[in-house]
């Protein structure tokens, strides 16, 4: 059986760890592969190739560094069958999935070709007699990025591309559920031009994460997962002195007013509960029906959800493929079992699918109260649940109340009144008819509350700013000398 190995200095390497976890075929239920998982050491040698590289990458001039940016950006373009068929073999979603993922980090490959203009500064002629004064900003060193396994690809690519572009070198720890993508990133890069050490990609788990959180040459660290790791990450991170980024889980909210197109809000939520067998950062999970809208919502909602095809994420057909391993199924129809137990109306129950796969078909639950497990948890799988609220101040006060805030969407048909939402949700990301509303990459992604710690979004020009530190500079340049001058400088 194949074991998926480091990519460390422009080559695959073992490395010195003896340990290995199982890489599985969610649709088949099966292993295909083990991945290597580093020891300290492996952290060691792969954060000081990169630290190397850094001495020479940063001094590379912006041009080059641009061409080779777009070649990536091209040959990422022709390898996304190749990547997307790697993404559904190790994660389980659908191709066309996948394909969307890769072309959604595509964009940041986009963004970062133009990331010269952003790193311009700023330059004030004559700010006291015969000096000039600018600011600039310059990379940080070496940067770590740490994902999870629901976006194999597109996550990594929120953060590499921007980081590289502006001078770093980069050490990925992808998840260790699904490590192939990166490495064919990594060839890609490669074959871009890119020098060796400047991205590498080291597989393990909490292991080297924590090697990674506490040594002195990695300078910034941009996390995405789970909030218990995320807030882990960001205390231990900034604790060792580092920039930390850690983005983490969600409780995405969809509102529907009884002014809005119920049909359409009910196809839209659909897709965006089960797509990826609800395994999406900005997937919907809870339903916040307003007013009268509940029972028709409801039945519009479980006609869809008793439709969606479910199946391996290589079949044409199928729209909901497996989760991820047999224990996130295990979890998933856990927390439905306990949520009927605990009141809720199981409306829909396709927890059994025939097969030896992951699966899990698409569970709709209504009836559901603020404090039943099923709502304070992230529960991430196919299982979306309805609360009632009387009045759009009641389902805002909802949606504000949850301890997540990383996506929030609402259905109307008023323009005033999805004005106030947005400005009233304490949500990062709104969606206004929308129900995943996921920046484009020249805005930036992130949450609030506990769907972030940190003060930076991923991408975008808040990406630009964390991946470098400002220098201001003042100078002047005397025609003749001048007598000393003892007050602090004013203009
Ligand atoms: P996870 O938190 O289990 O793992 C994320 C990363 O942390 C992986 O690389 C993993 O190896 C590492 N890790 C796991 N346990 C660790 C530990 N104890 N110490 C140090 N590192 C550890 O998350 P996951 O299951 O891979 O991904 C799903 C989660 O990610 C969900 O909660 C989802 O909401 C979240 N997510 C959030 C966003 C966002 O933008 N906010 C995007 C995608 C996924």
């Amino acid at each position: 059986m194949e074991t998926i190995e480091h990519w460390i200095d422009g080559t695959t390497t073992a490395g010195t760890g003896d340990r290995t976890a199982p890489v599985y075929d969610p649709a088949a239920g099966t292993v295909q592969a083990r991945v290597r998982l580093a020891a300290p050491s492996d952290v060691d040698t792969a954060v000081a190739s990169a630290k190397a590289a850094f001495e020479s990458w940063r001094e590379l001039s912006l041009s080059r560094r641009t061409e080779i940016l777009f070649r990536f950006r091209e040959l990422l373009a022709a390898h996304t069958d190749e990547l997307a068929g790697i993404i559904t073999d190790e994660h389980g979603k659908t191709l066309d999935d996948a394909r969307g993922e890769v072309a959604r980090g595509r964009e940041v490959v986009d963004f970062a070709c133009g990331t010269p203009h952003l790193l311009k500064g700023a330059y004030s002629d004559q700010v006291s007699g015969g000096v000039d004064a600018w600011s600039l900003r310059q990379p940080l060193g070496v940067c770590a990025g740490i994902t999870p396994f629901n976006f194999p690809a597109m996550v990594p690519l929120w953060m590499h591309p921007i980081a590289i572009a502006t001078g770093n070198t980069f050490v990925l720890k992808p998840s260790e559920r699904d490590p192939s993508a990166a490495l064919l990133l990594a060839r890609l890069w490669q074959r871009a031009g890119l020098p060796d050490g400047v991205f590498t990609v080291l597989h393990g788990d909490a292991v080297a994460v924590d090697a990674l959180l506490d040594h002195p040459d990695v300078a910034a660290v941009s996390f995405v997962g789970s909030t218990p790791i995320a807030r882990h990450v960001y205390q231990r991170g900034t604790a060792a002195g580092k920039r930390v980024q850690a983005l983490g889980g969600a409780k995405n909210h969809a509102v529907v007013l009884p002014d809005a197109d119920l049909a359409d809000a009910a196809r839209q939520i659909t897709g965006a509960a089960y797509g990826s067998a609800g395994q999406r950062c900005m997937a919907i999970s809870a339903v916040v029906a307003v007013g009268d809208t509940a029972d028709e919502l409801v039945a519009a909602l479980a006609e869809q959800a008793r439709s969606v095809r479910v199946g391996p994420g290589r079949d044409p057909d199928t729209e909901l493929g497996p989760v991820i391993t047999a224990q996130a199924a295990e979890r998933i129809a856990g927390h439905v079992e306990r949520a009927a137990a605990q009141g809720a109306t199981l409306v829909v129950d396709r927890r059994e699918v025939p097969g030896d796969g992951f699966f899990v078909g698409p569970c709709l639950l209504d009836h559901v109260q603020p404090d039943h497990e099923v709502y304070r948890s992230e529960v991430f799988g196919p299982v979306l649940v309805v609360l009632r609220a009387g009045s759009l101040d009641e389902a805002i006060a909802l949606v504000n109340a949850n301890p997540y805030g990383n996506g929030a969407a609402l259905f109307t048909g008023s323009g005033a009144t999805a004005r106030r939402f947005q400005r009233e949700v304490t949500a990062g990301m709104v969606g206004i008819n929308v129900p995943i509303p996921v920046p484009m990459a020249y805005h930036s992604f992130g949450g609030w509350k506990d769907s972030l710690f940190g003060d930076t979004h991923v991408h975008g020009t808040e990406g630009v700013h964390f991946y470098t530190r400002a220098k201001a500079v003042t100078a002047r340049w005397p025609e003749s000398t001048t007598a000393p001058q003892y007050h602090f400088p004013t203009t």
